[in-house]
Order: C-alpha cells, then sequence, then structure tokens
C-alpha cells in the first residue's frame, strides 16, 4: 500500500498532475472503475466506518450508516451510471453567420482536486466531492479534518487500498497542510467547512487564482406559516435539530413563529424531543455527542446570557461530552445564541408578528444555508420566492441534501458552487466550447479592405439574417396569443416604438 505521509505537498500534486496529464484519469472507464472501487469500498467496509464515526463523535451506527455509507453509495451509484451521458461531449447549432462549420461543447477536468473535509460527516463529505471529482476525470487530494481522527486515518488505510495511488490521494493534517497543498498548486479546492475558514482558504487560493467550491454553513430559519401542522413541523424539526446533536450544516439553527402559536410550537418540539430520545437522553446511545471539549465549551456559553426562556433541557456534561436537547424560547435577537451559527442542541423559537415580519428578519441577516417552510404550499412557494438561501424546503427539513437530483450549496454567506449528482461532476470540469471550420470556402466578403459596396452586402446580408422575429410575429392580428415572456417583449417594442414616434 502506497503511503503519502512521507511525500511533501509538492510530491503529491506533482504525482497526482503526472497521472492526469497521461490522459489516463480522462479516459470514461478509469472514471468508471474508479467509481465502482469506491462502492466496493463502501460496501465492503461499511462496518469498520461505523465504527471510526461513533469514535469521533459518538454517533449512533444506524445514523452513521445511513447518513454517511449509504447516502455516499447513493451518490457514488448515480455518478457511475449516468457517467457516459453526464460526460459526453455535445454537439450544439452552429448561427447561421457562421456556417458552414459544427460546435461542440467538450466537459474536460480540471486537473488536480483538493477536497477539503469537516468533522461532521468526516466520511460523506469528502466522499462525495471525491466521487464527482472522480467522475469529472480529475486526480484528487482528500484532506481529512484532524478533529475527527479516527475517520482521517481510515480513509488514509482505505482510498489507496480500494483506489490505487494513481489518481487519488489522502494527505492527514490540519492548517498547515491544506495551506501548503494550495500554495502547490492544485487546480481547484473543494472546501466544506466553516465560513471563517472558508474565507482563509479563498485568500490562500487567490494569488493563484486557483478556483474553489465553498460549501460552508451559517443560521438555517425555520418559518412556521399559516396553517402550518404544528404537531407534524415540531416532529420533523426536532428530528432535523438534534440528528447528530445538531452538528449538521443544515439543521434548522431557530424557529421564527407566528407570536399566538411559538409558545405551543416551543412545547411541541420538547414533547417530539423527549418521544425520540426518552427522559434521559444522556442515557440514550441514539443521541450523539459533541465532538470536542471546544466546541462543548462554546455551547455552554450560548446557553448562558441569552435572555430567553429554557422550555426543556439545559443540561451540560463535560465529561461525557453530552448537551442535553434544549429548547429556548424568546431569546435576546442580539445574544451569541441569534449571531453565530449554533451547530449544537440549542433551539432557540422566537415569536413574530407574521409572513413579513420573518422576511424582514431574514433579509437583515447573512444568506443561510437552507430556509425551511412549513405551512401551505402555495404559502411557502411564495415565501421563498420573496427570501435567499443556498436551498429551501417546504413541510421538511434536511431532505433537500439526500436527494442526487437536486443540487446542493450555498449562495452569499453560506457558500459558492454547487454539487451532487451531475451538478458535482459539472463543478469539477470546464464546459470547453469548440468551433470546427474546414479550410473552405473561405468568404473573403468580411475581411479588410472595407469597400463602400462591401459594406452595404455586408450589411444587407446580416440585415436579411436577422429576422426581428417578435416585432413580425406580435404585431400580427392573426398570430397565435403572447405567452407572458413575449408579453414583456410586446411592451418593449411598444416602449422603444413610442420613443421612435412610431405606431406599434
Ligand atoms: P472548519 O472550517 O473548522 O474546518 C474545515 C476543514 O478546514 C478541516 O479539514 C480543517 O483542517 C481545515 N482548516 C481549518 N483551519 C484552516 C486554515 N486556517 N487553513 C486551511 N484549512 C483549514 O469546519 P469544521 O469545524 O470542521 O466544520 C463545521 C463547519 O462546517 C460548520 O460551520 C458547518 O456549518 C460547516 N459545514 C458545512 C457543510 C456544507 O455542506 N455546506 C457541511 C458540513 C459542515
Amino acid at each position: 500500500m502506497e503511503t503519502v505521509k512521507e511525500e511533501s505537498a509538492d510530491e503529491v500534486v506533482m504525482r497526482l498532475r503526472a497521472a492526469v496529464e497521461s490522459g489516463r484519469t480522462t479516459e470514461l472507464s478509469w472514471r468508471a472503475r474508479q467509481l465502482a472501487a469506491l462502492e466496493a469500498m463502501l460496501a465492503e467496509c461499511s462496518g469498520a466506518m461505523e465504527a471510526a464515526i461513533t469514535a469521533d463523535i459518538g454517533r449512533h451506527g444506524l445514523e452513521a450508516y445511513l447518513t454517511e455509507i449509504y447516502a455516499v453509495a447513493r451518490e457514488v451509484r448515480a455518478l457511475r451510471r449516468n457517467l457516459w451521458r453526464w460526460a459526453r461531449t455535445r454537439r450544439v447549432a452552429t448561427p447561421l453567420v457562421l456556417r458552414p462549420a459544427h460546435s461542440r461543447l467538450d466537459r474536460v477536468p480540471l486537473g488536480v482536486v483538493l477536497v477539503v473535509g469537516p468533522w461532521n460527516y468526516p466520511l460523506n463529505l469528502l466522499l462525495a466531492p471525491l466521487a464527482a471529482a472522480l467522475a469529472a476525470g480529475n486526480a484528487a487530494i482528500l484532506k481529512p479534518s484532524e478533529h475527527a481522527p479516527a475517520c482521517s486515518a481510515l480513509l488514509a488505510e482505505l482510498v489507496p487500498t480500494y483506489l490505487g495511488g494513481d489518481g487519488v490521494a489522502v494527505v492527514e493534517g490540519g492548517p498547515a497542510e491544506t495551506g501548503a497543498l494550495i500554495d502547490a498548486g492544485v487546480d481547484h479546492v473543494f472546501f466544506t467547512g466553516s465560513a471563517a475558514v472558508g474565507r482563509l482558504v479563498l485568500e490562500r487560493a487567490a494569488p493563484r487564482l486557483t478556483p474553489v467550491t465553498l460549501e460552508l454553513g451559517g443560521k438555517s430559519p425555520v418559518v412556521i406559516g399559516d396553517g402550518a401542522d404544528l404537531e407534524v413541523a415540531a416532529r420533523r424539526v426536532a428530528w432535523g435539530k438534534f440528528l447528530n446533536a445538531g452538528q449538521s450544516c443544515i439543521a434548522p439553527d431557530y424557529v421564527l413563529a407566528p407570536s399566538r402559536v411559538a409558545r405551543r410550537f416551543a412545547e411541541a418540539v420538547a414533547a417530539a424531543a423527549d418521544e425520540l430520545y426518552g427522559a434521559d437522553p444522556a442515557a440514550n446511545p441514539d443521541y450523539g455527542r459533541i465532538v470536542n471539549a471546544a466546541h462543548l465549551e462554546r455551547l455552554a456559553a450560548l446557553l448562558s446570557g441569552h435572555g430567553g426562556e429554557v422550555v426543556s433541557g439545559g443540561a451540560v456534561i463535560a465529561e461525557r461530552r453530552y448537551v442535553a436537547p434544549t429548547i429556548i424560547y424568546a431569546p435576546d435577537d442580539r445574544a451569541p445564541l441569534m449571531d453565530e451559527e449554533i451547530f449544537g442542541p440549542i433551539l432557540p423559537v422566537i415569536p413574530i408578528e407574521g409572513e413579513g415580519h420573518a422576511r424582514r428578519f431574514l433579509a437583515e441577516r447573512p444568506v443561510p444555508l437552507a430556509l425551511y417552510y412549513f405551512g401551505r404550499e402555495r404559502n411557502g412557494r411564495d415565501f421563498i420566492a420573496g427570501t435567499r438561501s443556498g436551498t429551501a424546503c417546504i413541510n421538511t427539513v434536511m431532505h433537500q441534501f439526500a436527494s442526487s437530483k437536486l443540487p446542493f450549496g450555498g449562495v452569499g454567506e453560506s457558500g459558492i458552487g454547487h454539487y451532487h449528482g451531475r451538478y458535482g461532476l459539472e463543478r469539477l470540469s470546464q464546459l470547453r466550447p469548440v468551433l470546427i471550420k474546414a479550410p473552405h470556402p473561405d468568404f473573403r466578403f468580411a475581411y479588410p479592405p472595407y469597400s463602400a459596396t462591401k459594406e452595404r452586402l455586408v450589411r444587407a446580408g446580416l440585415g436579411l439574417l436577422a429576422r426581428p422575429p417578435h416585432r413580425a410575429r406580435l404585431g400580427s392580428e392573426t398570430g397565435p396569443p403572447p405567452r407572458p415572456h413575449d408579453e414583456a417583449v410586446v411592451g418593449e417594442v411598444r416602449h422603444l416604438d413610442a420613443l421612435d414616434g412610431r405606431d406599434a
């Protein structure tokens, strides 16, 4: 088995670049074989993976299996099965004025992709981007989180064993190793983690103009709208919030609920948490643990000085890295609890005056990774349309991450770029347009010198080619009724005609 520990960052990048330059990683057969090997690794080593996740963050084996092994296996399978379709070159039409010629769009690899992962889903958030990178024909370096050491060591052992050392490497370590790999000239950085570190990664990549994908976090709100089924909403929110002890980037961070139901909703979430984890979650192996002492201290600090009422929970047992599922009603808007991403099992419920108030509340804050609306679907769609977020759900939470048919990613402060399914392959490849002409015929009329006759002919010829379709078609009384898009165009044409002093 190949080990990369003794290699410097420069050597790892050079080794993988050689694999890319040999053309091997671009071959569809190589990509398909790598994806199949990744599937085999997930199938054959799921026990060891579950154990490593439980050792690192105390998550139940079934939860580890569902969120990190089964979920990634589905993602890899979707990429392998659709590889030819998603990666193939497409022919596209060529405008008449450029013919004779034909045009195509090639999807070409970026080169060496560095995947930097966080600790909270320590396998999924490395292996799913890895699958996308390989499907796109790249070589890839995985840099697991130093805060999930069991998973990091397991990946360093399994990945070269299953995928070979040719186009893939695992580099263990922390900020220094990540920085050195970026400086060594990787072609793309796919980073999942906090916004603060995301900024540092972006700065580090800037001198070489190395492109980055940033999968960040933020405060993902839940909005309770009119007609919401409070009991179902409370159960779904409790499930999403307390899964992995709240340490999910798309976990509901806080709830905005109309003041007439907010208190009732807070109590319903407390009851749902009780149903999920019993009266003593500290004794329940289904309930997760906080990753380390530093994060536990951070959460304990959020639990004091928030100015709200603790509806349930609040207990912290430092030596067991335990924070109880906690619901806080009406905390102070300016408390750290409502400022930083909570990333733990604490749920503030904030009474608001209505959906207009909720919209203003969100508009004043950084764009979240996810927005969850509970209520009538129609209202939910209107609400979502009037707000910004990386992803959104109506009447559920977290499930948008599980579909390989939906792109996943943030916008604004919650990230740059999307992946999952074909979107991952597209993100990690370049769409390269190619226009192909034969040497003959070689029309000379567009070359200088521009005589008056030549100019007249060219202008007349181009005028003939450029039909004004909207004016001709929309002006006709007998044509088909205009579509909404056309109506906008008709408006524009009328406006231009009015400016021209002519009748539309
Ligand atoms: P983090 O930002 O502290 O670390 C992420 C990775 O960056 C680690 O591999 C770490 O070694 C590396 N790193 C740390 N400091 C660095 C530096 N100065 N230079 C270069 N690399 C550095 O994040 P975390 O604590 O592991 O994870 C929690 C955060 O990740 C939360 O904010 C969460 O919302 C976010 N997250 C986002 C997603 C998503 O898909 N959008 C998923 C999971 C977690």
